[in-house]
C-alpha cells in the first residue's frame, strides 16, 4: 500500500525537508581540507537537536552516526570517521531527520576545494539526473517513468547506475512503498497518484555499476574504486507538475555544484 498524504501531512514533511536542505547547507559550509567527516557529523546532529527534532539516521538498523559521510568510491552509507578531508574528495553527505512524528531525507555530493573535470561532471550529471526524474513524478505517470529518466540520462554520458540501492517513499516511516530505481523502463511499475511522497535519489557512478559492502556492513563502494555522487530530494506527486518540498537552494547561496 503506497500511502497518499494529506495537507497536514505533507506540511509536517515539508518541515521535516526544510530542516534536513538546512542541515546539508549548514555542513557544506564546514567542508574544508583538514576537517574530520566525525567533525561533521557532530556539527549535524547539534544542528537537528537545536531545531527540536532528532538525527532519524542514528541508530537506525544500528547506524552510529547522524550523517552518511561516502567519500569518492564510496556510493552511500560511509560512517563518519577521523579521516579529515582532502582537496580534490568528492563527499556525498546524506542526512535524515525526525520531528514532529514525520522524516526528513536529503542527500548532496560536495567537492572539497578544486575538483578534477571528470568529478565535476559526475556531480553534474547526477545533481541533473535527479532533476530529470522529479519531472516525471506526475500523477498518471508510473515509478518506471522516474527510473527511465534518470537511467537515460545518465547512461549516454558514459555514466552507470547504481541497482543495489534506490529511492523510496517517505511519512511516518524514514523508507516507505514504493521503491524508486534509479533503472527501469517508461510506462512499468506502480502508477503515481496525487499526494504519494517521495524521496528520489540517483546514485551514479563514474565507471561500472558493480559494488560491494566493506566489512563494516555498512560502506558501500564501486568495485572498480572509481567515483560516485548522490543527489537526494523529497517530491509530493501531484497532478501537472511535481511538489519539491526540500531544496538544495540553502546550499546554491554560497557553493555551485557546475563551478565545484
Ligand atoms: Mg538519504
Ligand atoms: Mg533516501
Amino acid at each position: 500500500m503506497i500511502k497518499i498524504r494529506t495537507g497536514e501531512e505533507i506540511a509536517l514533511l515539508k518541515e521535516n525537508a526544510l530542516l534536513v536542505s538546512k542541515t546539508l547547507a549548514e555542513i557544506g559550509r564546514h567542508i574544508a581540507p583538514g576537517v574530520t567527516t566525525k567533525a561533521l557529523d557532530q556539527i549535524a546532529e547539534t544542528f537537528i537537536r537545536d531545531h527540536g527534532a532528532e538525527p532519524a539516521f542514528l541508530g537506525y538498523d544500528g547506524f552510529p552516526a547522524s550523517l552518511c559521510v561516502s567519500l569518492n568510491s564510496t556510493v552511500v552509507h560511509g560512517i563518519p570517521s577521523d579521516y579529515a578531508l582532502q582537496e580534490g574528495d568528492v563527499v556525498s553527505i546524506d542526512c535524515g531527520t525526525r520531528y514532529k512524528g514525520y522524516y526528513g531525507d536529503s542527500a548532496y555530493t560536495f567537492g572539497v576545494g578544486t575538483l578534477a573535470p571528470p568529478d565535476k561532471q559526475l556531480l553534474r550529471v547526477t545533481h541533473d539526473a535527479l532533476f530529470k526524474g522529479i519531472a516525471r513524478a506526475v500523477a498518471g505517470n508510473r515509478v518506471g517513468d522516474i527510473s527511465a529518466a534518470v537511467q537515460n540520462y545518465v547512461e549516454p554520458l558514459g555514466f552507470s547506475v547504481v541497482r543495489k540501492m534506490v529511492g523510496h517513499g517517505i511519512g511516518t516511516n524514514l523508507h516507505e512503498k514504493p521503491d524508486v530505481p534509479n533503472y527501469g523502463r517508461q510506462g512499468k511499475g506502480k502508477k503515481l497518484t496525487d499526494g504519494m511522497v517521495l524521496c528520489i535519489e540517483p546514485m551514479i557512478n563514474a565507471g561500472g555499476s558493480s559494488v560491494y559492502l566493506e566489512e563494516d556492513g555498512w560502506t558501500l563502494k564501486t568495485a572498480d574504486h572509481k567515483n560516485s555522487a548522490h543527489f537526494e530530494l523529497t517530491v509530493v506527486v501531484r497532478s501537472g507538475k511535481p511538489e519539491i518540498l526540500s531544496t538544495f537552494d540553502f546550499i546554491d547561496e554560497y557553493y555551485n555544484t557546475y563551478q565545484a
